[in-house]
């Protein structure tokens, strides 16, 4: 661990607990992936403070239950006006401690606070089921109390935003937990919140793995909304059986393209690519396989390379570069580990391949043709900027393949003819399956994964439900 004078350290992080911005006996050193030095110092919270966080929580559930969605909805609306006014501010640390490029950085920023503002726009109304002269049966919907909201490294704040938003709009208190990897924008979320929501209603809590799986079996915590890796959802889940928590799974992907015989590969390429590689790879709905027809094949691997070569690679502070480094060292050695079993396995590299000798988590962006279907690069959630393509001459084959993996988050098929690859696209085993395009999300459109890459959705109707219990309220008209 290198040694810096403390004032090189930003320290100014406090934990949001029962509306109080405090600190903590323990702390967290923070990384900056582009450097690999330690940047930023903030507390970390253990048990006490989860329990005065819950308790706390618990406390105003009452109180912000019994408000209207409408006053809920606009106090949102406000975190989210004051969210784009300290955008500069937040995006240059989400650089700092995420790595993105500083336009990535902002684009997120403003991706959570549209979404949320889009997510307080959605009705939430009792449905009436049976309406006659002797009864009259109503579907109604009220909030399950405190939700623990755990989240990873890759886009903090936006894969904060929209559990938060879902939890507080439908009535939750919340209890809100960064990757010890990324915790500070969030620290300064739940400081910008604190300015707007009554005591208690949303606390902000950095910490380790450890700190979720006590938030997990926290008997006073009902819901948790969960986005990160299959193993640890694994475990989320059996420790939520214990209480019977409603969770919310968002794991990881390992998508496909699959890229028909008619395109123009040139055309393709860039939008190919990007979706591959923003971010370095790490996005669970980045495309991780690429399965191209024969006939355009080695076209399209020419052009991939040609996007990567172009692609400039280096600190997201820098005002050109277009992909930082890998977010963390764990996720790094992971990262080079499975270019060795690339190498080992006789893929082609076509661009890339080559890791430079520095401080920051650096891979280059990769290009792998003809590497065999069990290797790691195929087989694994690779996140990071190493993608395979596969060559495939029937489609029902490339569709087999695409499907042959326990994940199922999305996919994509791409073709001159969107109707042909619309049919295509309709038997890929996926949570969202696109044509022509990839990685898009909204408000209104529900996301999530199928088999192994979750449980439930997030955005829409019903990912606001996910937060909300049913309830049937049956009225005999005549005692
Ligand atoms: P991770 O599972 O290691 O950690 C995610 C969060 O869970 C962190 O806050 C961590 O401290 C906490 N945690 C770890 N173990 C836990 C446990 N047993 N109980 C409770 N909490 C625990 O994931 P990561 O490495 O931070 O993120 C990368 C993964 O997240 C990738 O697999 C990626 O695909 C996935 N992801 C999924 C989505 C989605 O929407 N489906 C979005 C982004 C990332």
């Amino acid at each position: 661990m290198p040694v810096h004078p403390a004032t090189d350290i930003r320290t100014d992080f406090t934990l949001l607990i029962d509306g109080a911005a405090i600190g903590a006996p323990h702390s967290l050193d923070v990384i900056n992936p582009a450097t690999g030095q330690v940047f930023a110092r903030c507390p970390a919270a253990g048990r006490v403070e989860l329990d005065r966080a819950v308790e706390g929580a618990r406390r105003a559930f009452p109180g912000w239950r019994d408000m209207s969605f409408a006053d809920r909805a606009e106090r949102i609306r406000g975190l989210c006006q004051s969210l784009k006014q300290h955008q500069d501010e937040l995006a240059h640390l989400l650089t700092m401690e995420q790595g993105k490029p500083l336009s990535q950085a902002k684009d997120e920023i403003t991706r959570a606070a549209t979404q949320s503002e889009g997510l307080t726009r959605i009705p939430i109304v009792p449905q009436v089921i049976e309406d006659n002269d002797q009864r009259r049966i109503e579907l109604q919907w009220f909030p399950l109390g405190v939700a623990g909201i755990i989240t990873p490294w890759n886009a903090p704040i936006n894969l904060a935003a929209g559990p938060l938003t879902s939890a507080l709009y439908t009535g939750n208190c919340v209890v809100l937990k960064p990757s010890p990897y990324t915790p500070l924008c969030t620290l300064k979320l739940g400081e910008i919140a604190r300015e707007h929501f009554p005591r208690g209603v949303v606390n902000v809590l950095a910490g380790g793995d450890d700190l979720g799986r006590w938030m997990t079996e926290h008997p006073g915590i009902d819901k948790v909304g969960f986005t990160g890796s299959v193993e640890a959802g694994k475990q989320v889940m059996a420790a939520a059986a214990k209480t019977l928590k409603r969770v919310t799974l968002e794991l990881g992907g390992n998508d496909a393209a699959i890229v028909l015989d008619d395109v123009d590969p040139k055309a393709i390429a860039p939008k190919l690519f990007f979706a591959s590689f923003v971010n370095s790879g790490q996005v669970c709905m980045a495309i991780k396989r690429i399965y191209a027809h024969e006939r355009v094949y080695d076209a399209l691997c020419a052009a991939l390379a040609d996007e990567a070569r172009k692609a400039k690679v280096g600190s997201g502070l820098e005002p050109d570069t277009q992909l930082g480094p890998i977010q963390n060292r764990e996720q790094y050695d992971r990262v080079l580990g499975i270019l060795e079993d690339t190498k080992r396995s006789g893929g082609r590299i076509l661009a890339g391949g080559e890791v430079p000798a520095t401080d920051g988590y650096f891979v280059p962006p990769t290009i792998v043709a003809d590497i065999d279907e069990h290797s790691r690069l195929v087989r694994e959630e690779q996140f990071g900027p190493i993608v395979p393509v596969l060559k495939f001459s029937d489609e029902d084959d490339a569709l087999r393949r695409a499907n042959d993996t326990r994940y199922g988050l999305s996919g994509s098929v791409w073709s001159s003819n969107p109707e042909r690859a619309a049919a295509l696209a309709s038997r890929l085993e996926v949570g969202t399956a696109w044509v022509n395009h990839h990685r898009a999300t909204s408000a209104t459109v529900p996301f999530g994964g199928a088999k192994e890459s979750g449980i439930g959705r997030v955005y829409s109707e019903m990912g606001l439900k996910a937060y909300l219990e049913p309830r049937v309220v049956s009225v005999l008209k005549s005692s």
